[in-house]
């Protein structure tokens, strides 16, 4: 059975457990994870023993290539995706209709529900999303790959660094490279912050130069084929103030701490207060402005979700960041972020781009240009 079969079965349990005897997955992500298929605007209807692709023409052959196992309705191009879905729907002979309410639009929805008269639709959430949490092998060599993409662009740019790039040129070279490497980009807009940008954990890169500063903050991740990989590190161009070397080594000594209790069955929200406690009893606490870490997989940001409030255990397969963090508005901040999975016994961690405070320092800055 394809690991693609083996997921519809595993699906198929939790519907099961739950009652509805079929779903509607209509987001994009989880298509791809449902069937291997990775174009856009398809459907998957998953009933107990159908497995039948909502589609249109211009996918006809992908999908023959990708997913040949599965049954493909082909729209014409004057019927709307949700009416196509409605009579695969009705010729499947489904009574009691999964969907997913955090992505179905309210409009698609009544739609689906005009059209479907004697079905009745369920709302569910994270269904799809709760199996991605655990990787599979394959899965896992495919983030080590966008991990490994990412850090060999960062190795590149960071050697290239000049005083005279602005942040956006930054977080452009790191795009460029990763697709010299072979990945299909980055798997977001990286953030590269001068100076007290730094203090913005989401700053758009910007105009100001790598020279302005005596540091920068460069938060970035690759996308392989399919799998992405999401890492944060400080670099020191300059004279680093005695504060920033401060909190770099207790935001470094939090991520460790982190990093130190992930195992199978360790709460979520316990990842996030081994962190939390550590920035707390330095002064920080209110400095950490987010959550600990969050999933890598099909997206930059999937469950598991390391907060203080998700009370669920860790499992072995789960792949998360840990990116503790300090924020200092009009002085800087500090975040390392590193990719973990949760192994049997503990946890590995992914991501080996060096984080020690002497690691950071760039000494030769500028002297390609001078
Ligand atoms: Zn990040
Ligand atoms: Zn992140």
């Amino acid at each position: 059975m394809s690991r693609h079969a083996q997921r519809r079965d595993k699906l198929r349990q939790l519907l099961k457990k739950r009652g509805p005897d079929a779903i509607l997955v209509t987001d994009e992500c989880n298509v791809t994870y449902l069937t291997g298929f990775t174009g856009d605007s398809s459907y998957l209807l998953l009933s107990h023993n159908e497995a039948i692709v909502v589609s249109d023409a211009r996918y006809t052959t992908q999908l023959e290539e990708e997913c040949p196992d599965l049954t493909r309705v082909i729209r014409s191009p004057s019927t709307g995706i949700m009416a196509a879905a409605a009579e695969a729907v009705i010729s499947a002979r489904v009574s009691h209709l999964a969907v997913e309410s955090h992505h179905l639009s309210v409009a698609n929805f009544q739609m689906l529900e005009s059209e479907l008269e004697r079905v009745e639709c369920l709302p569910t959430t994270g269904l799809v999303e709760t199996l991605r949490e655990i990787k599979d092998k394959q899965e896992v060599a495919e983030i080590r790959d966008a991990i490994a993409l990412a850090e060999r662009a960062f190795a590149v740019v960071r050697a290239g660094l000049r005083p005279e790039q602005t942040e956006k040129e930054v977080a452009d070279a790191l795009e460029y490279q990763i697709r010299l490497f072979g990945g299909r980009g980055t798997s977001f807009t990286p953030i590269v912050g001068v100076g007290d940008r730094s203090a913005l954990p989401h700053y758009r890169p910007g105009e100001l130069r790598v020279g302005d500063a005596g540091f920068v903050l460069i938060d970035w991740g690759a996308q392989g084929p399919l799998y992405v990989s999401d890492l944060t590190r400080v670099i020191v161009t300059g004279k680093a103030p005695a504060r920033l070397k401060k909190i770099y080594q207790v935001v470094l000594e939090a991520n460790r701490k982190a990093i130190s209790v992930i195992r199978p069955g360790v709460l979520m929200g316990d990842v996030d207060r081994a962190a939390r406690g550590v920035i707390e009893a330095h002064g920080y606490g209110k400095k950490f402005s987010h959550s600990l870490g969050h999933g890598i997989g099909l997206q930059v940001h999937e469950g598991p979700w390391l907060r203080s409030n998700v009370e669920r255990p860790l499992k072995a397969g789960m792949v998360a960041t840990v990116e503790p963090g300090i924020y200092l508005p009009g002085f800087g901040g500090v975040r390392i972020e590193d990719d973990v999975l949760v192994t049997r016994d503990g946890c590995q961690v992914l991501s080996t781009v060096p984080k020690e405070w002497s690691d950071c320092q760039i000494h030769a800055l500028g002297a390609a240009a001078s």
